[in-house]
């Protein structure tokens, strides 16, 4: 298992994984189980996400502590509604722990409280700084958004900002879910262009049925489905039919981008192991 800081720096291509923390006791036993299936895809880590609005916090160190040392693990943190000394106590409890990666994040305002919050880390850039200052040697990975962040009508700042969040020590980019490849290219050329050197890794999530596409919708900020995809979603008679085009969608992305020499493929698993098994069966991965 190769260290987390170096693993984009091997030739082939990495897939990673992402779970969120079930809050549920059956939640819970149903990734506990399923867990050795991600494993035998021989994964080169496992991101778990951190609830901005604070419901799971607790969870996602559990679950990070969870899957031991199987697997190279990254922890999402968020600093929205966060003071310094939260982040260092977090921080060196996940050192303590063996956590050697932070997936660096601001996170969203809590519906109804809005960005009048007093915000001891602003950004995510202020985090990634904070991060990198008590912890040179935590790998780092920060949010881009390949169709653009919706708070940021500007897309040269946008740029720019993200720029900073790599100067001030982010080790890679992961990026927001997408459903057209040409919008990842897009991006990347335009980090390219703006002095971003750092591995950029695309990520996609399957829809697997009506409610999801809607729930995404609302979740994955600034992400839009393609009309050749709504098209067929239209067409489908039931969420078993827009389950298998969601998986063909996502498989034909997959083989794309790896074509077109990505360092890595994040997948969003939302917990399910058959969709992630389905497209590593399908092009042959791992
Ligand atoms: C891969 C990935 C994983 C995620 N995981 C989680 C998770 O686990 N938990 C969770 O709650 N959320 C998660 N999110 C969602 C994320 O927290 C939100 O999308 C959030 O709105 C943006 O986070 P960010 O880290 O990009 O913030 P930032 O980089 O701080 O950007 C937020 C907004 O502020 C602008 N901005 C940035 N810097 C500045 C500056 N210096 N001055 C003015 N404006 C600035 C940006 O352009 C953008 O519009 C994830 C998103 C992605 C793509």
């Amino acid at each position: 298992m190769s260290p987390i800081s170096q693993i984009y720096q091997s030739e082939s291509p990495v897939f990673s994984f992402e779970f969120f923390p079930p809050k549920t006791a059956s939640g819970q036993a149903n990734l506990a189980e399923k867990l050795p299936e991600f494993l035998a895809l021989n994964p080169g880590y496992i991101s778990i996400t951190y609830g901005a609005g604070g419901g799971t916090r607790d969870l996602t160190k559990s679950l990070l502590l969870s899957l031991g040392d199987q697997v190279n693990r990254v922890a999402h943190l968020t600093c929205v509604n966060h003071t310094r000394q939260d982040i260092y106590h977090i921080l060196d409890d996940y050192k303590q722990h063996g956590i050697s990666a932070i997936m660096a994040l601001r996170g969203d305002f809590p519906k109804n409280e809005g960005p009048t919050l007093t915000q001891e880390i602003p950004h995510a850039v202020d985090l990634v700084t904070l991060i990198r200052e008590r912890y040179p040697h935590m790998a780092i990975g920060v949010a881009g958004f390949p169709e653009g962040h919706p708070e940021c009508p500007n897309r040269l700042l946008e740029m720019d900002y993200l720029k900073a969040k790599v100067d001030a020590g982010a080790t890679y980019i992961c990026t927001q879910l997408f459903f057209d490849n040409r919008d990842f290219f897009d991006f990347r050329d335009r980090c390219h262009l703006a002095g971003i050197t750092c591995p950029i890794i695309p990520a996609v999530m399957n829809i697997s049925s009506k409610k999801g596409l809607h729930r995404m919708a609302e979740l994955a900020a600034g992400a839009r489905y393609p009309s050749a995809l709504l098209a067929q979603i239209q067409g489908a008679h039931s969420d078993t039919d827009i389950e298998a085009i969601g998986l063909d969608w996502t498989c034909n992305q997959v083989a794309e981008l790896l074509k077109e020499g990505v360092p890595g493929i994040h997948f969003y698993t939302l917990n399910n192991v058959s969709h992630v098994q389905h497209i590593f069966k399908h092009l042959s991965l791992g």
